[in-house]
Parts: structure tokens; C-alpha cells; sequence
């Protein structure tokens, strides 16, 4: 079985797996670390409970680097709750790198999300509707993204945000690397996938 270090993540990420308590990657873990280190686009086939959000926020993490300040990555997910998970995650496992995070959902006031990303960070949070919102009251760019992740892209569909998705898409770099997961594989997934990606490389 391999191990996190075999997959060629940096030691402070290492460390903070440590920490956590992890020993060995799970099955997507193993398959979409190594490939997304090496920068290709991914379509990942998994649920919740896989450790599918490690498998994009390890290698990612590992991709940023050092603290920047300008927004790099950015994760689109459908719900509130998927974005604090996610967010969790990025600040667990990129304690030792010094990496920022904002989390940014609808039903809340503006301020501290405000606050967040005028102070700068690496790593975007959001659902579709906040995220635009900010976007056109100019408080965040995508100018900088360089990493794009969808997570959870079927729920993002079931819940009418194809055309916010589309949009979002359209408003980071097209010279990108982009990650798109989804607990299932119907032809609306793939026809964002044909659209979004470059030569995927598919995880399950
Ligand atoms: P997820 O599928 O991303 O929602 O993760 C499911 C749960 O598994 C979370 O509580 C993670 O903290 C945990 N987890 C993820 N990867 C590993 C691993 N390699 N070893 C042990 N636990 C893990």
C-alpha cells in the first residue's frame, strides 16, 4: 500500500497528515494526487466519506506553495455546509504552509467575508451566488486562479446553478488547471466537463 510521502506531497503537508492522524491515502486519494501534482485536469467519480476532499486539497496545497495573497485556487461547491467542510480541510491540512483561506456563502452578512479577502488569501471557498455577488462589486478577481475546483458538480446542477457555473468558469484564466467531482456521471456532468477541461485524466 502506498504512502502519503510515496505520492510526492511536501513535508509540511506531510506533517499536518501526521497530525491528523492519517496513515495511508485512501483508493482516490492514491489515484488523484499524483495526477493532480502533475498539473493534469481531473474528473473524479466519488462521494462523501472517500476522502475525496483531501484528494484535491493536498496535492493543491502542495501545487500553491508558500502564502502568496492574491486568490489562486478557487473551490465551487453547492452548499453552505460542503463549503465549512472544505474549508476545514484546507486550513488542516495547510497549517505548516501558512495558508489563507475565505469562505464565502449567501444568508450572511457581507462584512467579515469583505474583510477576509481584502486581507488577502490563497484559497476561495464559495457557492455560486456570494461568490458572483463579491465578483461584481469588484471585492474579489479571478485574474490570479490558477487551480479551479467543482466539487459536488451533479448537486450544483440539481440545485439550477448551471448558468452561475458557466459564468464562474468563464470569469477565471483559461490557462488553468481544473478539477471537477461528482458522486455521479450523467450527460449534464459531462457536457460541463467536455467544456471546462483540458485532456481529463478520470479518478473513481
Ligand atoms: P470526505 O470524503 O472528504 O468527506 O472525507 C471523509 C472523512 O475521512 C473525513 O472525516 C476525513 O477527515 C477522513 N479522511 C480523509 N482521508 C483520510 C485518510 N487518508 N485516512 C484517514 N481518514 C481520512
Amino acid at each position: 500500500m502506498s504512502t502519503f510521502s510515496d505520492l510526492g506531497l511536501p513535508e509540511p503537508v506531510l506533517r499536518a497528515l501526521t497530525e491528523s492522524g492519517y496513515v495511508n491515502p485512501t483508493p482516490i486519494q492514491a489515484a488523484a494526487i499524483p495526477a493532480i501534482l502533475a498539473k493534469r485536469d481531473i474528473i473524479g467519480a466519488a462521494q462523501t466519506g472517500t476522502g475525496k476532499t483531501a484528494a484535491f486539497a493536498l496535492p493543491t496545497l502542495a501545487r500553491l506553495g508558500p502564502a502568496g495573497g492574491k486568490p489562486r485556487c478557487l473551490v465551487l461547491v453547492p452548499t453552505r455546509e460542503l463549503a465549512i467542510q472544505v474549508d476545514e480541510n484546507f486550513r488542516k491540512y495547510g497549517k505548516h504552509l501558512g495558508t489563507r483561506t475565505a469562505l464565502l456563502y449567501g444568508g450572511v452578512g457581507y462584512g467579515a467575508q469583505t474583510e477576509a479577502l481584502k486581507a488577502g488569501v490563497d484559497v476561495v471557498i464559495a457557492t455560486p451566488g456570494r461568490l458572483l455577488d463579491l465578483q461584481e462589486q469588484r471585492i474579489l478577481r479571478l485574474d490570479a486562479i490558477q487551480v479551479l475546483i467543482l466539487d459536488e458538480v451533479d448537486r450544483m446542477l440539481d440545485m439550477g446553478f448551471i448558468e452561475d457555473v458557466s459564468r464562474i468558469i468563464r470569469l477565471c484564466p483559461k490557462q488553468r488547471q481544473t478539477i471537477l467531482f461528482s458522486a455521479t456521471a450523467d450527460e449534464r456532468v459531462g457536457k460541463v466537463a467536455n467544456w471546462a477541461l483540458t485532456d481529463p485524466v478520470t479518478v473513481d
